[in-house]
């Protein structure tokens, strides 16, 4: 497993760290708001409580005036109250806010997705990226959510240095008396000697809890990764209901998912992790912790030394080794959180390499032009295309014009490049020779948004969400209720929707409406169909439409096909054959060509085509071998 033993410098990780906190600015400008006040009552709080403890304790060392004192132990309890009052409240309108970043950070992520081109969220390196991103975030929170949470206390530990400073500074200018024997205490040397110490365990405590944490996470931090990513999926898959009756069939869980377990051994006791925490770690968290014993220590033996020696008194006493413990709790505090985020920068790394992907493909500034007599002509001049970091063609010297309102079939074998061919009409991919034209004009001309506008596309592996169903057709939730009922008709799931109770407003699956329904895969695909006549764009284009559906309902399909492709163009991909007939023309892909173009008749009488050698091969399935299988 590798190992990181590189630490960041600190210039870098503050560079980082302040690109961070821009970018939640940025996403949730409030979480900076919400930060500041509970700092302020958490920084400088303790030190009125501390200040007028002193006052009375000094009253009571001295004059002990009745009126005097209470008035004393009043301001002290109102301002105490208040303080805590304020610090209860205020701490947690600046959790919410928190807590609403986590969400804020996913949509940092989403909307990062939603801009990029569709190429680098199809590369396998993005996907590793992003799923680092969560990984970091879950086994630690490291990455942007530690910033965004270590804001306030940062502020709150800079707020309780300049409190404690304000406090204790005349602590070093208070003269013993000159007749005492602890007259040195007076020189500047002793005050900056014992300073010095204060400061030296003040800062050597909290770097010896930063080289136990942060630096042994960093450098360990792929381990981590990885047994956070095999803790998740073993979670994730032991309890995924769709996968219950193959674990039972196949008794997963015992030869499977067990060894799993078993084998996430990151952080299991004689783990590398493990053993860092039990041996290096914990002696330095053990080192770090008596530091500041000893620190404590020293204050009360500096300060009661010159209270002794009559430079002060029983009061100041109280003040000094409040404010200066907090003083130094506060600086110790500073140095531990510029540590981790020190040691966070190193993760934040990931996430600026994912939000800084750049989007490569050209952005046109052409409108389509909403046409009202929908003539949009697209053409295929020479197209052909290798997916990014693949040296075989997918697509190859492919030429083809769609004419305005036809039906074209496309046919070929899995992996002939159909669906390929869909992704470069869609603009999903650029050619990497040749070039597709609308209305005459390279696509890539044209504003991206509007391009994609013009094109309804059901996905061999289109995807619903668990939404109510009316929202699902029209992809968003203030619809045309009777608009997306007809598109629900017309794609044939009148009879499954007069089923469901609530009709447009029924949950699609139970993840998130414990009366939501299951569908089967056809009624999914009648819906991804509904949701393509929806969007009422001048193409349609069915990948595989009918691959989920029983012969009855991809008749009942074909027989509404001119009903549901009205004027449209419509693309229609199939590797079956027989559902291609009523197109107006074929053209046959083999091994990412074009090999044939016409219609079916056409096709069928080229004894020597593909088309015919296809259609025999199928023919010969449906109707011999599918007898010979049936009656055995
Ligand atoms: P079809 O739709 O006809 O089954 P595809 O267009 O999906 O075929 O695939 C054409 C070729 O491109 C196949 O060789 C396939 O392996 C390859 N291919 C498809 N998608 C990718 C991808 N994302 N990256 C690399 N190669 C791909």
């Amino acid at each position: 497993m590798a190992r990181n033993d590189t630490q960041l410098s600190w210039k870098e990780a503050l560079k980082r760290n302040v690109r961070a906190w821009r970018t939640i600015g940025r996403c949730q400008p409030k979480l900076f708001g919400t930060a500041v006040l509970p700092a302020v009552f958490d920084g400088l709080g303790p030190y009125v409580t501390i200040y007028l403890s002193a006052r009375i304790i000094e009253e009571l060392a001295g004059e002990r005036n009745p009126g005097r004192l209470t008035f004393l132990v009043a301001v002290c309890l109102i301002a105490s109250a208040a303080v805590l009052f304020g610090r209860g409240a205020f701490k947690r309108w600046a959790q919410v806010e928190k807590t609403c970043f986590y969400e804020g950070e996913e949509k940092i992520y989403m909307d990062k997705a939603a801009s990029m081109e569709f190429a680098l969220i199809d590369r396998q390196q993005t996907y590793d990226l992003y799923s680092q991103i969560m990984q970091n975030r879950q086994w630690a929170s490291y990455g942007l959510y530690r910033d965004a949470y270590y804001l306030s206390d940062l502020l709150r530990a800079l707020l309780q240095i300049a409190g404690g400073l304000g406090l204790s500074v005349t602590l070093f200018l208070a003269k013993v008396p000159s007749s005492s024997d602890l007259a040195f205490l007076n020189s500047p040397l002793a005050a900056a000697a014992c300073l010095g110490l204060l400061l030296l365990i003040a800062v050597a405590a909290p770097a010896l809890k930063n080289k136990a944490e942060g630096y042994y996470w960093v450098r360990y931090a792929e381990m981590a990764r990885l047994g956070n990513r095999q803790f998740g999926y073993f979670f994730s898959a032991s309890v995924d209901r769709k996968r219950y009756a193959d674990m039972r069939m196949y008794c997963q869980n015992d030869n499977l998912l067990g060894p799993l377990w078993e084998n996430c051994d990151s952080f299991m006791p004689g783990s590398a992790i493990a053993e860092l925490a039990k041996g290096r770690m914990g002696l330095l968290a053990g080192l770090s912790r008596t530091l500041s014993a000893v620190l404590t220590g020293a204050v009360y033996l500096f300060v009661c030394l010159k209270a002794w020696a009559g430079a002060f008194g029983v009061g100041m006493v109280t003040q000094y080794v409040g404010a200066i413990t907090n003083l130094f709790l506060g600086v110790s505090e500073f140095l531990e959180l510029c540590g981790t985020l020190r040691a966070n920068a190193s993760f934040l790394d990931t996430t600026f390499a994912y939000l800084d992907l750049p989007n490569e493909m050209y952005q046109g500034s052409l409108t389509t032009e909403k046409r009202s007599d929908r003539q949009y002509q697209v053409e295929f001049r020479d197209v052909s295309f290798k997916y990014p970091g693949s040296e075989t063609w997918a697509l190859r010297h492919v030429n083809m014009t769609f004419q305005v309102g036809s039906r074209l079939a496309v046919v070929g074998q899995n992996g002939s490049g159909k669906t390929t061919f869909i992704k470069l009409l869609c603009r999903l991919y650029d050619p990497t020779e040749g070039e597709i034209l609308l209305n005459g004009i390279d696509i890539r001309k044209y504003r991206y948004e509007d391009y994609i506008q013009i094109f309804s596309v059901v996905f061999q592996d289109f995807q619903l969400f668990a939404l109510p169903l009316g929202e699902n057709v029209a992809g968003r939730t203030d619809y045309d209720r009777e608009q997306v009922w007809n598109c629900l008709k017309k794609a044939g799931f009148e009879e499954r929707m007069s089923r469901m109770t609530k009709g447009l407003d029924t949950y699609l699956y139970k993840d998130l409406d414990k009366e939501g329904v299951e569908i089967s895969g056809g009624e999914a695909q009648k819906i991804a169909i509904a949701r393509a006549l929806y969007k009422e764009a001048p193409f349609l284009i069915l990948d595989e439409p009918t691959a989920a559906l029983d012969p009855i309902a991809e008749a009942e399909i074909y027989g509404k096909f001119n009903e549901i492709a009205t004027d449209k163009t419509t693309v229609y991909i199939s590797h079956r054959l027989s559902s291609c007939k009523f197109c107006d023309e074929i053209a046959v892909f083999d091994q990412g060509a074009v090999v044939q173009e016409g219609s079916h008749e056409e096709l069928l009488s080229d004894e020597d085509g593909k088309y015919y050698e296809l259609w025999h091969a199928q023919a010969q399935y449906y109707t011999e071998e599918a007898v010979r299988v049936l009656l055995g």
